[in-house]
């Protein structure tokens, strides 16, 4: 069976590819599983696609097998498409949940209010073909947090066609329309086709 092997060592972000491509004839291993201990990328770029592939080719000359990395951010365009790249650390370096909450709705005030989340996928086979695919979910910034569930952004973030926010819905529900579920839709399309080659 072909290995594919993640960039991330989040036992729970690979349960859930798991059990999501669990139909295709696929082993999936956190790299750590896979034997790789002491890898760490500088995610220094400016764009998810230059940081997600670049945690993809790190990976890839390490392991006889398939990869794949990702990378998330919120897009606010009234802020030129800040956070971004940024996401995690648009508070400061040590920045929190909160810190970056905070950061955000202060940037925000008295501007358009429109975001959207986005995650791109970067995928490198045994022979080194590349391909990233992305996934992208629109709405709108709330003027204060709401919710207790997930984490990030989720408390300001309310999707189009809802009206509570990610961390008021069910995480069911977050994950059937979430960018992160949607960049995972195109890459089973990508890795089916790539498997029947
Ligand atoms: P990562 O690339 O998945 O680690 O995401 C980078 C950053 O983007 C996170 O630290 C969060 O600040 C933000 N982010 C990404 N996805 C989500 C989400 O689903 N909800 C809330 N925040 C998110």
């Amino acid at each position: 069976m072909r290995k594919l092997i993640l960039s991330t060592d989040n036992k729970n972000k690979a349960k859930e590819l798991r059990e999501i491509l669990k139909d295709l004839p696929l082993e999936i291993l956190t790299k750590q599983e896979a034997g790789i201990e002491d890898l760490s990328v500088v995610e220094d770029g400016d764009t998810l696609q230059y940081n997600s592939l670049k945690k993809a080719r790190e990976l890839s000359v390490l392991v006889d097998a398939m990869v794949m990395a990702d990378d998330s951010g919120l897009f606010v365009d009234s802020l030129g498409g800040a956070p971004g790249v940024y996401s995690s650390r648009y508070g400061g370096e040590d920045g929190n949940d909160a810190l970056n909450n905070e950061t955000l709705l202060k940037n925000l005030e008295g501007k358009d209010r429109k975001a959207s989340f986005k995650t791109v996928i970067a995928l490198i086979t045994e022979d080194n073909q590349e391909y990233t695919v992305e996934g992208e979910c629109k709405g709108k910034i709330l003027q204060s947090p709401m919710g207790e569930n997930g984490f990030g952004y989720d408390p300001l973030f309310v999707p189009d066609g809802y009206s509570r926010t990610f961390a008021q819905l069910p995480s069911s529900v977050k994950n059937s329309i979430s960018h992160r579920s949607r960049a995972i839709d195109a890459l089973r399309e990508k890795l089916e086709e790539i498997l029947s080659e």
